[in-house]
């Protein structure tokens, strides 16, 4: 913590924001490394159970916390029903103090939600939709072995707008075997006509233990080419720009006010206790990650009497303290994924007591040089340049 070394603690008085996954999906597609299952419906109402137990625990060992989002993500969340939603949407209320006006997001598979399901989700309170298009090309989404296609994605857009949501995102993919700067351009212009609040572009990475990789590994598939993928993400910035969005991530594109407030909370490195199997945390200055396996999951929350020490619960499968050092290094190398706002001097300076370009001087300068970091007064950011090498400065930061 640094609560004793210097500058205000974020750690206790910042809202926190809560992860929950939901680990079930219908099929496995062949680029997810996410910890998801295919065939286990059986367990999705003893997770539930479950999930609202490890909730009710950690709010127990901490009575009292603000939080200000909810995300429910996977995984499938749309495998559940309305009433096991609502259900663990409202231990969440029990166990945490949650604002008002909280973001509560949740992502669904296209397709899967009609239109009563989507006003049961607005009527428990979710007011931000994702949804998972990833590709408006048919050949495209055989490959990723989707069950959707795009028509499903526009009967969920539809179906979202109609029972009242203003808050979309549409998640698309680039930079896979034999995609193509035509076919991307018509993904994105198809994701255009849906007139979304926010987007969110992955470039596709080749995961272990995935079809994809070993498709590609095994020779029956290309492997990505990054010059290609570099001039997909450039089209896709042009493209985006045009049409009034406004990068504010280097993955991540929103209209103006509609930036994802939960993932934000990722990016400024502040608390987000991870709940469900497989789930990340960070919370009380400690970063954690849950059992994988579902089955071991329910079990552990079925037998546990323990009392536990804020964030760690019977799921807990390993914890770090996360000590200053660490943090610093975190801070930076997130908070430099946020295109605009960079990392606020006056923000690092109140939380660390000292000045980022102090810090890292060397770095910074090095690659102010290099035109890939702008500073000022106020901030260290990418320049745009930056934007498309920043792994680079990740690389020599992790
Ligand atoms: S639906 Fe999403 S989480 Fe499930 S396998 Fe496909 S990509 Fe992974």
């Amino acid at each position: 913590m640094l609560g004793n070394c210097c500058g205000r603690d974020l750690m206790v008085d910042t809202p926190h924001s809560i992860y929950l996954h939901i680990p079930f999906c219908r099929i496995k597609c062949t680029y997810c490394a996410f910890n998801t299952y295919i065939g286990l419906d059986n367990l999705i109402e003893p997770f539930v159970a479950a999930l609202c137990r490890e909730i009710e625990i950690l709010g127990a060992s901490k009575p009292g916390q603000p939080a200000r989002t909810i995300y429910l993500g996977g995984g499938t969340p749309s495998v559940l029903t309305p009433h096991q939603i609502g259900c663990i949407l409202a231990a969440v209320e029990r166990a945490f103090v949650l604002a008002p006006d909280a973001e509560i997001s949740m992502e669904v598979n296209p397709g899967d939600p009609d239109l009563s399901y989507m006003m049961a989700l607005k009527s428990l309170g979710v007011n931000r939709i994702s949804i998972g298009m990833q590709s408006a090309n048919g050949n495209e989404l055989e490959l990723f072995a989707r069950r959707h296609d795009n028509d499903a994605v526009v009967r969920s857009v539809v179906a979202a707008r109609q029972a009242g949501f203003d808050n979309l995102n549409l998640d698309l993919i680039y930079g896979f075997p034999h995609q193509t700067l035509d076919s991307w351009e018509n993904t994105l212009r198809q994701m255009l006509w849906l007139e979304p609040e926010h987007v969110s572009l992955y470039a596709l990475g080749l995961e272990d233990g995935t079809a994809m990789k070993t498709w590609v590994t095994r020779g029956y598939l290309p492997p990505p080419d990054d010059d290609l993928s570099a001039d997909m993400y450039e089209l896709a910035s042009d493209v985006l720009e045009s049409a009034g969005y406004e990068q504010y991530e280097i993955s991540n594109w929103a209209r103006p006010g509609y930036a994802c407030r939960h993932n934000l909370q990722y990016w400024r490195n502040l608390p987000y206790p991870g709940l469900g199997p497989g789930a990340h945390g960070y919370a009380g200055g400690v970063r954690y990650s849950t059992i994988l396996s579902p089955h071991k999951y329910i079990q552990a929350l079925e037998t546990t009497e323990a009392v536990f020490a804020f964030p760690l619960t019977p799921a807990t499968d390993q914890s770090v303290r996360v000590d200053r050092e660490a943090e610093i290094a975190d801070t930076l190398l997130m908070g430099l994924r946020l295109t605009q706002e960079g990392i606020s001097r006056a923000v690092f300076r109140e939380r660390f007591g000292a000045d980022v370009l102090d810090l890292y001087q060397a770095l910074i300068e090095k690659y102010r040089s290099y035109g890939l970091l702008e500073v000022d007064e106020d901030r260290v950011r990418l320049t745009r340049k930056g934007r498309f090498l920043s792994n680079l400065i990740f690389r020599e930061l992790v």
